[in-house]
């Protein structure tokens, strides 16, 4: 069984859906179809809980009222026929009805993430219908019946697997699936999600659960390619990458892939193609467990990072003194980044502020502590990339103007990152798909 997953906006569109609807039955292969928000319907959620949250019941009102206008307009093209039109509707009016009444009641976390659910349920359960009315036999299973995640917001990828393989038992014969991605139920049993752009992990986490043959992330450009493209002119799409050097772009943020989004594959060996669904005869990226090529293949940058400094004299020739401080971070479930050590100082980064005034407080009797904000973690990436004959002085030349505040090197074999304040990240992209790429 392969996992198919769709983007927001190779739905976001009726035309979109229907090459969609295409793509999925050009094979007889049992598929299980993993579909994300229309484009633009997270965000506008988001603003909708945001308003929610402020007590803006009258702007909200508006939010849900535009939103619900959009929905009306794309199912009147989705579908054509009465019978189609009719479900499209009552679709519609189940979960704006549901956005209403949320309106008046309070807000909380858990209604957060109930509303943030609407869209993967819209768009899902509106593909069904069109499918209904192209005649193609699929059944829609909800994802808040398989996927979960537990209190550590960890997924639970046994118990997703006897679910879902019981789910799917339930339906013999049956070739086609959908099902949502990004949401799933958490340790409570509410409504959770994972996190922005989580349908790529939802659908790699389904491709582990069913070990699937493989996983085909759909998007609306032909693969990875060397360089941002929202940032630098000129790239070019990435035939082939390992897992490791794919998980480090995913994490260091490329944001074609949820930053979790391929351990789960790589655990079971089950290949991931990022495809784009305007240009399906694209070749793509293959990502499989084969490292191949040598040096640079892509960098990646990821904004928000603080970079933390504890210097500390005690730290001159005594032993334990990281120990102690990375256990602060471990009590905090705060992941670091990147680090790099002198005699008498340590430089850390994290990305995730949460605990991040707790963590400040326990570091503190180790030293003087630094804050640097709004860092970016740059990270060139390939495979024995650290280890390409003069790659540390094309880097180093092409980067000449850009204060470096951080440099990691040798960590691992497939990444070298630098850290840079955040307002000098798309030049250092610029700079590098020169210096690396010579691309402009
Ligand atoms: P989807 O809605 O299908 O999940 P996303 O917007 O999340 O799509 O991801 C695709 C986008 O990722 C591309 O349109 C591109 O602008 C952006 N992107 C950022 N870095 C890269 C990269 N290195 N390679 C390809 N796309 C990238
Ligand atoms: N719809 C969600 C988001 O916009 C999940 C996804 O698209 O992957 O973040
Ligand atoms: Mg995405």
């Amino acid at each position: 069984m392969k996992v198919l997953k769709f983007g927001g906006t190779s739905v976001g569109k009726p035309e979109r859906m229907h090459a969609v609807a295409k793509l999925i039955t050009a094979d007889p292969d049992a598929k299980i179809v993993v579909l994300s928000a229309l484009s633009g319907t997270t965000n506008a959620l988001v603003e909708i809980s945001q308003s929610l949250s402020e007590g803006k019941k009258v702007q909200a009102k508006q939010q849900i009222d535009k939103l619900e206008s959009h929905y009306r307009a794309f199912s009147e093209q989705l579908v054509s026929g009465a019978a189609g039109r009719e479900k499209a509707t009552a679709i519609i009016d189940e979960h704006f009805e549901f956005l209403n009444i949320i309106l008046k009641i309070s807000f909380n976390e858990a209604l957060n993430k109930d509303i943030l659910a609407q869209g993967e349920l819209l768009s899902t359960k509106l593909f069904c219908a069109y499918l209904e009315e192209a005649g193609i036999n699929a059944v829609l299973l909800s994802a808040l019946d398989f996927m979960s995640i537990d209190e550590f917001e960890e997924p639970e990828i046994p118990r997703m697997k006897v679910r879902l393989t019981a789910l799917i038992e339930q339906q013999k014969g049956q070739t086609l699936f959908i099902t949502q991605g990004y949401i799933c139920r958490n340790a409570k049993g509410e409504i959770d999600n994972l996190k922005r752009g989580g349908s790529d992990y939802s659908a790699s986490l389904i491709g582990a659960a069913i070990q699937a043959s493989e996983v085909q992330i759909w998007t609306d450009i032909d693969g990875m390619h060397n360089n941002d493209p929202r940032v630098v002119k000129k790239t070019f799409p990435i035939d082939q990458l390992s897992f490791d050097e794919a998980a480090e772009l995913a994490y260091f943020g490329a944001k074609i892939l949820h930053p979790a989004s391929i351990w789960p594959a790589q655990h079971f060996n089950i290949p991931v193609k990022l495809l784009n669904t305007m240009q399906p005869d694209a070749k793509g990226t293959i990502i499989t467990e084969l490292p191949n090529g040598d040096g640079a293949k892509a960098i990646a940058a990821k904004d928000g990072i603080i970079a933390i400094k504890i210097k500390s004299s005690r730290m001159l020739l005594a032993y334990g003194f990281l120990r102690k401080i990375f256990e602060i971070f471990e009590k905090y479930r705060t992941p670091i980044d990147m680090i790099t050590t002198s005699e008498v100082a340590v430089s850390i980064t994290i990305d995730d502020q949460k605990n991040l005034e707790q963590i400040l407080k326990e570091l503190q009797p180790f030293g003087t502590v630094e804050l640097d904000h709004h860092q970016a973690i740059v990270s060139i990436v390939g495979n024995e990339v650290a280890a390409t004959p003069s790659i540390i002085k094309k880097l180093f030349d092409s980067l000449n103007e850009i204060p470096l505040r951080m440099i990691s090197y040798g960590g691992s074999r497939h990444n070298i990152s630098i850290l840079v304040n955040g307002q000098y990240k798309e030049r250092t992209l610029q700079l590098l798909n020169k210096g690396l790429f010579n691309l402009d």
